[in-house]
């Protein structure tokens, strides 16, 4: 391989996965997962343990609960969720009525029950079970979900203002004045572009 060979996708991914740029709130993290690299979108997660992975890392179960539930099928049921999600934060965001039906069908597998267990110290913990398949493991997402669409404030929750990005945020700055999904990225990146501009005038 040369220098001028653009670099593959895995390598891209790998390189997105080391950096990621908060969204400041678990659910567009969500949304997050497909960001738009060198003008195209580029799928995180491109097997069932990836997303096993995301919701560990993002700490929506522990180890033993994933392992419990297993990620068969994970892959295809997740993407089905982000893209629901993204779709009615999309609606929500452009004040539109809001297609429920698939985010409540997912809501109805939400059963669960609390577990009382020691653990390796012989501390006592409570912890709530709702793990059976690894559909289940995706129910507390989809209920961060909809508690977002019920209660966020939309004024904060944005997209990226860079328009080929398509980062979401949740801006908790003072100011209330984020625009960017990160000044690493399309901040400087657009900051550099209006400065060139001002200077053409
Ligand atoms: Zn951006």
């Amino acid at each position: 391989m040369t220098d001028q060979t653009p670099p593959d996708f895995e390598q891209l991914r790998q390189q997105a996965l080391r950096q990621p740029v908060s969204a400041d709130h678990p659910v567009l993290e969500l949304l997050n997962t497909v960001p738009h690299v060198n003008g195209r979108a580029l799928d995180l997660w491109v097997s069932d343990r990836d997303v096993a992975d995301w919701l560990l890392r993002h700490g929506w179960h522990d180890a033993a609960m994933v392992a419990a539930a297993g990620d068969r099928g994970l892959l295809a049921a997740a993407r089905a969720l982000r893209e629901t999600v993204r779709r009615l934060v999309t609606q929500r965001k452009q004040g539109e009525a809001l297609d429920l039906a698939e985010l409540n069908a997912l809501l109805a597998h939400g059963e669960s029950h609390l577990e009382l267990i020691s653990d390796d110290s012989g501390t006592r913990v409570l912890r709530r079970r709702r793990v059976r398949a690894p559909l289940d493991l995706l129910v507390p997402v989809a209920e961060a979900a909809a508690e977002l669409l019920a209660e966020g404030d939309f004024d904060l929750i944005r997209k990226c203002e860079d328009p080929t990005c398509t980062l979401w945020f949740y801006d908790r700055t003072k100011s209330h004045r984020r625009r960017w999904c990160s000044m690493a990225a399309c901040g400087n990146r657009n900051k550099v572009a209006a400065f060139r501009q001002r200077r053409q005038r």
